[in-house]
């Protein structure tokens, strides 16, 4: 069979529908889509300076491209590149985004978890009994956060895709957190506060093997490799999951993703009126006196280093 739109033979079959694209038709359902999402939900306004999130991994060089792209059309539109070295042996390397950085001329920051926090994601794990990823995730939204406001961004756009996001509903379902499913959606929060720096999903609508097909016939300089705490986490398991169900029922992410959009507006209604407190040690938002990384270092500073 050949592409829906020509007679070229395809190169991928979309998962929700059985279409057939062939390359060229493929990279313009790709970028249209990205671009048609940033429009219908006003994700970038004229004006705005955009943190672009990026790990050196596919999804954020997918978005880092895309973005580039868009600012070098619309010159009211700057972009920065934000990078956070968690410190994983064997696994975090930004050589390939700075030096792809460099050659296309973008400004990018790094922030060391080691240099903001004083210890690294290997040296926490040994530490604390906490799983590594639950860990990653609070300091690395922390940071992002407060960098985001010290280089004068007023969002930050990052790689999530159609799976990550279909995950994200299904474990907050799963873990009964409906208040943290709210803050979700193609552009995040439940309503707007000047400590919070939104963040926009320009890839919402796009699945993984879309953002992977993408990433390798624009040969960007990507690290494919795992990171080696993934295995174990309760994300992992959720992927695999919606996986089989994807493989057995195809549709099934497309239709989590398409639900969930509907009811979005009433879950932000309803916890529209959740107080945001600000953290008496460092001032980020928070739900408590005390933000999570912040309790987090403190735990893990109180701690001897665990004998393995
Ligand atoms: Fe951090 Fe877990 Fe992602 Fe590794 S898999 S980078 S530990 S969140
Ligand atoms: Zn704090």
């Amino acid at each position: 069979m050949s592409c829906k739109n020509c007679e070229i033979k395809p190169i991928i079959e979309l998962t929700n529908n059985n279409i057939k694209l062939c390359k060229s038709c493929f990279l313009k359902y790709f970028e249209r889509k990205a671009f048609r999402t940033i429009s219908k939900y006003n994700l970038i306004d004229d004006k705005d300076v955009i943190g672009i999130a990026a790990s050196g991994g596919k999804d954020s060089f997918a978005v880092l491209y895309l973005l580039n792209k868009l600012a070098n059309k619309k010159k009211d539109i700057k972009i920065k590149i934000i990078a956070i070295d968690e410190g994983i042996k064997n696994y975090r390397n930004l050589d390939h985004l700075k030096n792809y950085c460099k050659e296309n001329n973008l400004e990018l920051y790094i922030y060391s978890f080691e240099e903001e926090f004083g210890i690294s994601l290997d040296e926490i794990k040994n530490k604390i009994n906490l799983k590594p990823c639950s860990a990653c995730g609070v300091l690395r939204r922390s940071l992002l956060n407060s960098k985001a406001r010290e280089l004068n961004l007023n969002k930050i756009a990052t790689g999530h895709n159609l799976d990550d996001e279909a995950q994200s509903i299904i474990m907050n379902l799963f873990r009964g957190n409906l208040e943290r499913s709210a803050r979700l959606g193609p552009i995040t929060g439940i309503k707007k506060d000047k400590r919070f720096i939104p963040r926009i999903k320009p890839l919402y609508f796009l699945t993984e093997k879309e953002v992977a097909t993408y990433v390798f016939i624009n040969k960007f300089p990507v690290d494919f490799c795992e990171c080696p705490n993934s295995s174990g986490s309760y994300r992992t398991q959720v992927r695999k999951t919606i996986n089989d169900f994807e493989e057995k029922q195809k549709g099934t992410k497309h239709a989590i993703i398409s639900s969930f959009i509907e009811e979005l507006p009433l879950l932000k209604e309803k916890f529209k009126d959740v107080e945001i407190k600000s953290c008496e040690k460092c001032g980020e938002p928070c739900s408590s006196n005390i933000c999570k990384a912040c309790e987090l270092i403190e735990d893990i500073k109180s701690k001897p280093l665990n004998k393995i």
